[in-house]
């Protein structure tokens, strides 16, 4: 039975290898998929889903515009197709995200969707919104904060490792502007441990 899974996390939890390494054994057993990025994305050329490991795989940039219903409809009157895998599906609009559940029920065919759960304001992205609402299978890609506690919160940071507050909630640059924390210390903006900061005072001065 085909479903539609979500999987959030915080940042550089590792969501696009985990989907790089789904759609290889997809692959491996000579199932077809179809991988999709997000437009918006300028990290990497347009077309391609790399991940911080090194792993990369084609995929087709989608606008907010962009139909994926009608899209796999017309692919599968031509093509074999398994699956469906999205990346950065925070990205998503509602109705994209509706579009990915008529794709599971209507043309039987599974969609593993990767995103983020929150922004850097702690504010909920679109897509992920309404994955966490309208998929039938949410699974959390786990990582940890400096103290060792789950990170959920994404800080976003300067170049000068300044917390940054305000800003347009669509602008992902490099991971090196982001950090996953737990709630405590996105809320108090602690980015490194006390011991850290010490080890690193000390490392300065010698
Ligand atoms: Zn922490």
């Amino acid at each position: 039975m085909a479903k539609l899974h979500f999987y959030y996390s915080a940042m550089n939890a590792g969501k696009t290898t985990t989907l790089l390494q789904s759609n290889h054994n997809y692959q491996e057993r000579g199932m077809n998929t179809l991988l999709f990025i997000p437009s918006i994305d300028t990290r990497h050329a347009l077309g391609v889903i790399s991940s911080r490991i090194g792993l990369t795989a084609e995929a087709l940039p989608f606008k907010p515009s962009f139909n994926f219903f009608e899209y796999a409809k017309e692919y599968i009157s031509q093509n074999r197709l398994n699956c469906v895998l999205v990346d950065e599906a925070q990205f998503l609009t509602k109705a994209q995200v509706i579009e990915l559940t008529r794709i599971v029920d209507e043309l039987k065919i599974p969609v593993l969707a990767y995103g983020l759960r929150s922004d850097f304001q702690a504010e909920p992205f679109e897509g992920s919104l309404y994955l966490l609402t309208w998929a039938e299978s949410i699974s959390e890609i786990k990582t940890i904060c400096h103290c060792g506690r789950k990170a959920t919160m994404n800080l976003r940071m300067d170049e000068n490792g300044k917390m940054i507050k305000e800003g347009a909630q669509i602008e992902i640059g490099g991971n090196d502007l982001y950090i996953a924390l737990c709630r405590k210390h996105f809320m108090s903006g602690e980015t490194s441990s006390p011991e850290e900061a010490l080890n690193k005072a000390v490392n300065q001065a010698a």
